[in-house]
């Protein structure tokens, strides 16, 4: 199928989930017009902050900082399967691309995996999601090249040198789904040490992939471990 069929298909199951289920705002939960992610006065209040920092040699953009409000809108995507937040992200990422220029660039988006164990007991991956709702506005096809084959915890409790031994060997090339000599997007939700996105865009670099990352928050690492 095209992406240009899928995100056809997409257009109208949302469409029909804004029949069902009335739109509402992603950060204070009012009602909004259909295809809205926010409401006017939280568009207007939300603190964006562009960012393009390197993490290694690979160049990643960032949408805002993470603050109380952003953390819910985070939240709320990651485990409530919240429509709005998700495509929130998403819309914030896509025009923060455009912005610096280098949607165009982009042959393939594609998505920070989860485990299995971890898709299964949330039942959806929320990267994802966000990569879903990134392809239906830049109409660039998602592809989930890499796969996560083992579960490693929660990262946030840990030193950034531990985080790198925990992430080691966790991630391989989809065998279904190899993507070469390309320039691809990599979406995570946050980046904190930025070792998730540098061990995956290794990964990807080693197939001859241009890698570029995107987040929709960064959070600046305060490490009282090492
Ligand atoms: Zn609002």
């Amino acid at each position: 199928m095209t992406t240009a069929t899928k995100n056809k298909l997409y257009r109208i199951g949302n469409s029909l989930l804004s029949a069902l289920y009335p739109d509402r705002c992603a950060i204070c939960g009012e009602l909004v017009n259909g295809g809205e992610c926010v409401c006017v006065s939280c568009d207007d209040s939300f603190v964006r902050k562009p960012d393009m920092f390197y993490i290694g040699k690979t160049v990643c953009y960032s949408v805002c900082e993470y603050t109380e409000v952003n953390k819910q809108i985070i939240f709320g995507a990651k485990n409530n399967r919240d429509f709005h937040k998700l495509c929130f992200m998403a819309s914030g990422i896509y025009e923060l691309l455009k912005a610096y220029g280098v949607i165009d660039d982009i042959d393939a988006v594609i998505p920070v995996p989860a485990s299995l164990k971890r898709r299964i007991t949330r039942g959806y991956n929320h990267t994802e999601k966000i990569s879903r709702h990134l392809s239906f506005l830049s109409g660039i096809d998602v592809i989930k090249a890499v796969r996560k084959t083992k579960e490693t915890g929660e990262q946030k409790t840990l030193s950034r040198s531990e985080r790198l031994v925990n992430l080691k060997g966790c991630y391989c090339m989809s065998k279904r789904n190899t993507v070469r000599n390309k320039t691809v997007l990599l979406i995570d939700d946050v980046t904190t040490t930025g070792t998730t996105l540098k061990e995956i865009s290794e990964l990807l670099q080693s197939e001859g992939n241009n890698v570029i990352c995107a987040v929709f928050a960064r959070t600046l690492y305060k490490d009282n471990k090492e």
